[in-house]
């Protein structure tokens, strides 16, 4: 059954699609009747205007891609470099993917990079936050798939018998004093974020799921450290993290 919300939320989606084609049809539209119509003075003046444009977007774009070189290569946390460069990422990320599917490499290595990248980004900025500003945001298939207790409710559910990494970074949390949670999709994930009002966040997922939490999260400017799962059972199946990495990662965040 469809509801109401479904229907608006469909409407919203078509009533965009439709603006969007009618300010392209009016660009296109309009540079169709200078080419054909005007002057050859006016047609001239109408092309430069053209190229100027055209000139002006690869300029910035390619200033924004040298920040962002610039910025991985030399660790500058500079706050410009950093706007400079996540906007980059994000223009150029549809684009990135499209080339690598071009060239055979596949969405996950991309999404593993981008992670790579934010990650030393977020590093590099060097912010510091007390540990109770932490959220530790862990997916739920970490927890072992034959334990009984619902730690997605609550964490400290867990009775700690060692046989999944959830009792390791019930550890790590106690010794560093951030705050951790278990969510059971992005949609939880998402609630625990506005719950908690974290000033930043260590997540821990596969990369598909940390890419588009890391996107959420810079749009709130939350800065985000991403740790990739390991899935030697296979994806969503009895994962583990390297708690070393995740100890490392609050590190960044709490210690001077
Ligand atoms: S460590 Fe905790 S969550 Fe993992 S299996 Fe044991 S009781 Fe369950």
């Amino acid at each position: 059954m469809v509801n109401c919300m479904d229907k608006g939320k469909k409407r919203l989606f078509i009533l965009l699609g439709m603006v969007s084609l009618l300010v392209y049809g009016a660009v296109f539209g309009t540079i169709w009747f200078v080419m054909t119509t005007a002057s050859p003075a006016v047609r001239h003046i109408a092309v430069t205007a053209l190229v100027a444009v055209f000139v002006m977007l690869i300029l910035a774009m390619t200033i924004g891609l040298a920040c962002l070189v610039l910025g991985l290569m030399f660790g500058s946390g500079a706050p410009w470099m950093q706007k400079t460069g996540r906007g980059i990422i994000e223009l150029f990320y549809p684009m990135v993917l499209q080339v690598g599917r071009f060239f055979g490499i596949s969405k996950e290595e991309i999404e593993d990079s981008y992670i790579k990248i934010n990650n030393q980004m977020t590093v590099a900025a060097g912010n510091k936050f007390r540990p109770e500003e932490v959220l530790v945001l862990a997916p739920h298939c970490l927890q072992n798939t034959t334990c009984p207790y619902k730690i997605t409710i609550d964490v400290h559910n867990c009775h700690r018998c060692g046989r999944c990494s959830i009792d390791g970074l019930l550890t790590i949390a106690e010794d560093t004093g951030v705050n951790f949670v278990v969510a059971s999709g992005g949609t939880f994930a998402r609630k625990f974020a506005k719950e908690y009002h974290p000033k930043a966040i260590v997540a821990i997922a596969c990369e598909r799921d940390l890419t588009s939490g890391i996107k959420d999260m810079n749009v709130q400017h939350i800065p985000v450290v991403g740790v990739l799962n390991e899935r030697p059972n296979g994806p969503c199946h009895n994962t583990s993290v390297q708690l070393c990495k995740v100890r490392q990662a609050i590190a960044y965040f709490t210690e001077a």
